[in-house]
């Protein structure tokens, strides 16, 4: 990794430190439903499984929406809508984030829930997909504000969830700070405490070593995996990152650890690219509490720029449609994995696919999250905690599997990654469906 900084541009001033309420991501494009409808439809039907599967699978099996008043620090009152979907329970409780944004909608909910069911199908975890979403800017709201509201959430979900029926997790805008004030409304509602109702938690309320990073370092070994088939080391990669929010700086930190050459990272400012390498540790400590750094570089590159420049490996970590057909074809990377939900459009997907470019699906590249909120919950469940090497370990073999898995079906069938993981992911929910004799 080279120590000096990106082409023709110095650092300016130091990093505008600000109060974080957690990751930063855009909402999704209504339209994300259809589309994923399309591919769970083509999974099902190459799996040979009738049009009742898919009419049973298209849609989550419940949808709840809530009207939460808060009493706001001006001492009015605010009512707030908010959400939980859960996609199927054919295999054990329901599992998903949940997202406080001001563009959520049911939709979105609707197929994020959908997505939680194939990651937890691809990873053989024993949940069904769920999600949750308040339509709030938190970035607007006082810490008592969100409080409030995170507690009368819970308050009006608290029938349909629990430990063993729908367990939440953080999401866009939602922390562990967040997840442990759900915890204790819920543990106050129900007069025992259940950890295992939340994942995401802070460390001394039951929450797990290594969650906090765990998208990242499975995104990681998604790459290195990925590369491999591809006959490319990890040693020397060239990786651009999109997005320097909590996956992609934890992402660049462990790639610049294990040898990779992150040559290029962006935020909501512009890109900075230096094709001998950047100084990662440099950036990582810039780098302010929303994930912004690049405004501290003159001559930043646009995001179409961006996007284009020659690396092996590019990582979209921050939007959704980021890589469609206007700039699928100038895309250089050989290898694009996706850390974050929907950067790829299906149409894009296929071009990129018939010129070569291997895409590693979201629902494949992106549950290292859910998979060691999985652990998380096993721990609460048995009181019996393990050590960050055993978490990271566990989800190692999780990923590698999962990974090759796909890529060889993939191969095998010459379709695209994407159809593959959902048809890995799809086809336990379609054979417990059946077997449950609901199909
Ligand atoms: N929100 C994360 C996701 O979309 C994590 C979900 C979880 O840990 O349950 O995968």
């Amino acid at each position: 990794m080279s120590t000096s900084t990106p082409t023709g541009t110095t650092p300016t001033t130091g990093a505008n430190k600000r109060i974080v309420i957690g990751a930063s991501q855009p909402p999704l494009a209504n339209d994300v439903l259809t589309s994923t409808q399309k591919v769970i439809h083509e999974a099902l039907d190459r799996l040979g499984y009738d049009e009742g599967y898919y009419e049973l699978l298209k849609e989550p099996m419940r949808l709840l929406t809530v009207r939460i008043p808060v009493r706001m620090d001006n001492g009015k009152t605010k009512v707030f809508t908010g959400f939980r979907a859960q996609h199927t329970d054919a295999v054990g409780p329901t599992k998903g984030g949940i997202r406080f944004h001001p563009n959520v909608t049911a939709e979105e909910v609707s197929a994020l829930s959908l997505w939680m069911t194939l990651k937890c199908g691809i990873f053989d975890l024993p949940y069904g997909g769920g999600k949750g979403g308040i339509i709030c800017d938190p970035r607007t709201m006082s810490l008592p504000e969100v409080e409030r509201l995170a507690r009368g959430y819970v308050r009006s979900i608290s029938q349909i969830v629990g430990p063993n029926k729908d367990i939440p997790a953080p999401d866009v805008y939602t922390n562990a700070q967040i997840m442990a004030w759900m915890l204790d409304e819920y543990s106050r509602i129900r007069e025992y405490d259940s950890p295992g109702f939340i994942t995401g938690k802070p460390i001394v309320l039951g929450g797990s070593q290594g969650r906090e990073k765990a998208t990242s370092l499975g995104v990681a070994i998604a790459i290195r995996e990925s590369a491999s088939a591809q006959g490319m080391a990890m040693k020397g990669l060239k990786v651009c990152i999109q997005g320097f929010g909590n996956v992609g700086s934890y992402l660049a930190e462990i790639l610049d650890r294990w040898g990779a050459n992150v040559v290029g990272v962006s935020d909501v400012n512009g890109g900075i690219y230096n094709e001998d390498g950047l100084d990662v540790p440099n950036l990582l400590d810039r780098r302010d509490s929303f994930g912004s750094v690049t405004n501290l570089f003159p001559n930043r590159l646009s995001n179409d720029e961006f996007l284009t420049q020659p690396c092996d490996v590019l990582v979209p970590a921050a939007l959704e449609n980021q890589i469609t057909a206007q700039n699928a074809d100038r895309i250089q990377a050989r290898l694009i994995v996706e850390a974050a939900n929907g950067p790829t459009t299906l149409e894009a997907t296929d071009m990129l696919h018939e010129r070569g470019v291997m895409v590693v699906p979201d629902v494949l590249a992106n549950a290292g999250g859910v998979t060691v909120s999985y652990f998380e919950w096993v721990q609460n469940n048995q009181g019996y905690y393990w050590p960050e090497e055993e978490v990271n370990r566990k989800l190692e073999l999780k990923m590698v599997e999962a990974v090759n898995k796909v890529l060889e079906m993939a191969k095998s069938r010459r379709i695209t990654p994407r159809l593959a993981a959902y048809m890995v992911g799809v086809q336990k929910y379609a054979e417990a469906s059946r077997l449950r004799g609901w199909c």
